[in-house]
């Protein structure tokens, strides 16, 4: 199916673009072009921007019951076009459809209901004694969003903007806009107020630089890479507007010398097996104790054959990365890894045996590998982990820190206190205990180089407000 989708949405509207320029988009398991997108103007963002500075002043001051309402009709909408968008991220992002189903559907579901519900709590008056402290939407906020996770990204910067009554301008990576244009069709039908929500869709120089440097745009968050990051600070830095990254990392998984090691082995190799291991809070550093280095190894090995690569509507666990250029540089990172002189476990370079078309990539695990080596320092975005040796807790720790990043850590093992020691040492804004289940209300966010800001919940609204204090309240 073709999708040509060359609208913008702008001020409650389907419009034409006032440039001519367009993009396609491919279809990263068959290398199809499966439709067009227009490439914005900075035109067309300047319309975007306006539409959401008029809807700000009604916006903003829409009742909290209104919006807690607004968004349980997205979630239930949502909801409603569940089957539309498994396929769309199957289609443009190459998920397998069960992931696409579990993973990036039930996300954005999550984000929507759970901004409801965090909204339901928020307090946005306190009284202080000698003063009163009264959350404001921030003004019209400013998204970017990167293309590995097409609905998560997206819902969770939307349903807190929406919940602080902050009208947007949302910008989504070319390479997966079909995701995007659902949600506007959903924020559409169940009615949010024109101009409150706006796609312009475009390249990350013209729209997303428009974006940050934007002088009717008061915040900007972003989630991608560190570099795009930097420059979107910098611009942002010209007009004092607040910005959130989220910029990935390099997250270890610490397992401990009384960890079950088929169970913990399993854990290890998922994180480079989902989403291809395209995922930013993955952890792709796995430090063994010494003493388990045999017997992990084949453990790994052996859980590996449990995560199939192959066509993501053929019931395989790995699909494609995303693009052609997303698979070079995977492919010059696991290069990397064989100069430095790690050793290949399993995988390499070059595509799966029998799979010539389509952007795939074997999952590589690296052993004896040193943490100062490129492919344990750089952030790779594919299936490739790189497996580190150590003996005692303390030097695991180190370890661990010892990146620029802090995303997230994991911790996997048996006793209680080793447990925790590490959970509270490493410098990470979200660390996982075992197989601790996931937690909307939480915050997520990075230490470091990882980013600014946190998302999800409670801690998501607070992003898009201001705070102001106000003497002599009369109550
Ligand atoms: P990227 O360039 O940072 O793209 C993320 C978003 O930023 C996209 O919407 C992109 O637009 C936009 N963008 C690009 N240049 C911009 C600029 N100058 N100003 C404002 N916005 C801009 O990331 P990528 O090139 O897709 O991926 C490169 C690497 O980033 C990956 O290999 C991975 O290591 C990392 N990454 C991290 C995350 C994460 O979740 N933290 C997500 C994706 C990628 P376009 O769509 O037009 O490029
Ligand atoms: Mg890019």
């Amino acid at each position: 199916m073709m999708r040509n989708y060359l609208k913008h949405y702008i001020n409650g509207e389907w419009v034409d673009s006032t440039g001519s320029e367009t993009e396609v988009v491919v279809n990263p398991a068959t290398e199809e072009v499966i439709g067009n997108i227009s490439l914005g103007t900075k035109e067309d963002l300047d319309k975007a921007v306006q539409a959401a500075r008029d809807a700000f002043p009604a916006f903003s001051q829409t009742t909290k019951e209104e919006r807690v309402e607004m968004l349980e009709n997205i979630a239930k909408e949502y909801e409603n076009r569940k089957d539309e968008i498994i396929e769309t991220i199957t289609d443009e992002l190459g998920s397998p459809l069960e992931i696409s189903e579990k993973v990036h559907f039930m996300m954005g579901y999550n984000h929507f209901s759970q901004a409801a519900e965090s909204l339901k709590k928020f307090s946005f008056t306190e009284d202080h004694g000698g003063h009163t402290r009264v959350k404001e939407s921030i003004g019209v906020s400013g998204l970017i969003t990167p293309w590995n996770f097409p609905t998560n990204q997206t819902s969770t910067k939307i349903a807190s903007a929406f919940a602080a009554g902050s009208p947007v301008i949302l910008k989504p990576a070319e390479q997966t806009p079909f995701a995007a244009i659902i949600l506007a069709e959903i924020f559409d039908k169940v009615g949010v107020p024109k101009g409150a929500f706006n796609l312009v869709n475009g390249s990350g120089s013209v729209i997303g630089d428009g974006i940050s440097s934007h002088p009717g745009i008061d915040f900007v968050s972003f989630t991608g890479s560190g570099a795009t990051g930097e420059k979107i600070m910098k611009n942002a830095s010209e007009t004092i507007k607040k910005v959130a990254l989220e910029l990935g990392g390099k997250s270890p998984l610490v397992i401990l010398d009384d960890a079950n090691v088929e169970d913990a082995a399993k854990a290890a190799v998922s994180h480079i097996a989902t989403n291809s291991g395209q995922v930013c809070s993955a952890a792709t550093r796995t430090l063994i104790p010494s003493s388990m280095k045999e017997e992990f190894e084949q453990a790994m090995k052996k859980a590996l054959e449990d995560f199939p690569v192959g066509d993501p509507r053929e019931g395989n666990y790995v699909g494609p990365l995303v693009s052609k250029k997303q698979w070079d540089t995977v492919q010059s990172y696991i290069e990397k890894g064989m100069e430095e002189g790690a050793t290949l476990l399993v995988g390499g370079s070059g595509k799966p045996e029998g799979l010539d078309l389509g952007y795939y990539t074997k999952p590589t695990i690296f052993t004896d590998v040193d943490n100062q080596m490129v492919i344990a320092q750089e952030e790779i975005f594919g299936p490739v982990m790189t497996v580190i040796t150590y003996d005692t807790v303390e030097e695991a720790i180190q370890i661990s820190n010892d990146t620029i990043y802090g995303l997230a850590g994991y911790v996997y093992g048996k006793d209680p206190e080793t447990l925790r020691k590490v959970a509270s040492s490493i410098r990470a804004g979200r660390v996982k205990v075992n197989d601790a289940e996931a937690d909307f209300s939480s915050p997520f966010g990075g230490f470091k180089q990882s980013g600014i800001g946190r998302e999800w919940g409670d801690f998501g609204i607070e992003e898009y407000l201001e705070v102001k204090t106000i003497l002599g309240y009369p109550s």
